[in-house]
């Protein structure tokens, strides 16, 4: 059980109503709400302070260089949420702040993560297509408007009611222009270990389009294999086979799946499938059978 403070800490700035608890990150919660004047149910994800403060205290990083990191963070991720508007994409409402607290509230996706689907089992092609249309969609929207991602996994792929996939967790894109050089390429390490591109270790610089897409090649190969691409119990290692792409398709995906992963999957950003290249591809085209009562 979660204990939150008081009963009148559960109402935000005298319009909204905190409820459960639906999923956390590093600094942040995500609760369920209630606008009081509309009724509407909306999701809210609360950045506390001393939160930030505690992580501070263990990993003896100076609280005031956090405190300024994680402000700005979702200060971008405020900037970056509004400027994309696509039915693939979590939507922001407003944000709040409090003396201790910023909330940003948005749009409720009820469905839970697309991790849960695979808990039990891969996906089959027909299944795992239709996610990756979507986030495709999601995803050329977002660069065709400078707008990348930078953390594409498994947990920031949400699902609505009607099993559609809703892109989450902007809190580590950039806007290209504010974070990028003049050479036009990202600079900053981030994204999660096992999803993150080779260019995106190394110190060159990098192209957030390309990297991007080659998290969608992790989250397909996921979807239709049940397991991680690159997987290792050091982080050096594991790094290694990604640099390498030293990866390996199960029997299963068929040769058009198989080409795409490797496509996407390709170590060097110049030969690595493009948005243009993905879904020109049959595999990509295919329509799938509809699913709308298929859960
Ligand atoms: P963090 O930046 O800390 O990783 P996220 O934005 O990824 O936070 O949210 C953490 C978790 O909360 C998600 O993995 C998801 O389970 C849940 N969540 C996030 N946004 C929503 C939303 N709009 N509707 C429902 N659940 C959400
Ligand atoms: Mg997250």
């Amino acid at each position: 059980a979660k204990k939150e403070g008081n009963s009148s800490s559960s109402i935000i700035q005298g319009k909204y109503e905190l409820g459960r608890l639906l999923g956390h990150g590093t600094f942040a919660k995500v609760y369920h709400a209630r606008n009081l004047q509309s009724g509407t149910s909306v999701a809210i994800k609360v950045v506390g302070k001393e939160k930030v403060m505690k992580a501070g205290m263990t990993k003896q990083v100076a609280f005031f260089d956090l405190v300024a990191l994680t402000f700005y963070m979702v200060k971008r991720e405020i900037a970056v949420m509004k400027m994309v508007r696509h039915p693939n994409i979590v939507e922001l409402h407003e944000v709040m702040a409090s003396k201790s607290k910023i909330y940003i509230v948005m749009e409720l996706v009820r469905g839970g993560e697309l991790f849960n689907k695979i808990i039990h089992g891969r996906l089959r092609e027909d299944a795992a297509r239709l996610y990756f249309q979507q986030l495709i969609s999601a995803i050329d929207f977002c660069h065709s408007r400078g707008v990348y991602h930078r953390d594409l996994k498994l947990e920031n792929l949400l699902l609505d009611d009607h099993g559609n996939l809703k892109v989450t967790d902007f809190g580590l894109s950039a806007i290209s222009g504010s974070c990028s050089n003049q050479d036009g390429l990202l600079h900053t390490t981030c994204g999660t270990p096992a999803y993150v591109a080779p260019e995106v270790i190394g110190s060159n610089g990098y192209d957030g389009a390309k990297s991007d897409l080659w998290s969608c090649g992790v989250i397909l190969y996921v979807l239709l294999a049940g397991y991680l691409p690159f997987k290792d119990e050091s982080i050096i290692s594991l790094y290694r086979k990604i640099n390498r792409g030293d990866f390996r398709c199960p029997p299963w995906f068929s040769p058009d799946a198989r080409r795409l992963v490797t496509g996407l999957l390709d170590p060097n950003p110049k030969k690595r499938f493009t948005v243009p290249k993905v879904t020109d591809l049959a595999w990509f085209k295919k329509t799938a059978p509809r699913q709308s009562n298929e859960r």
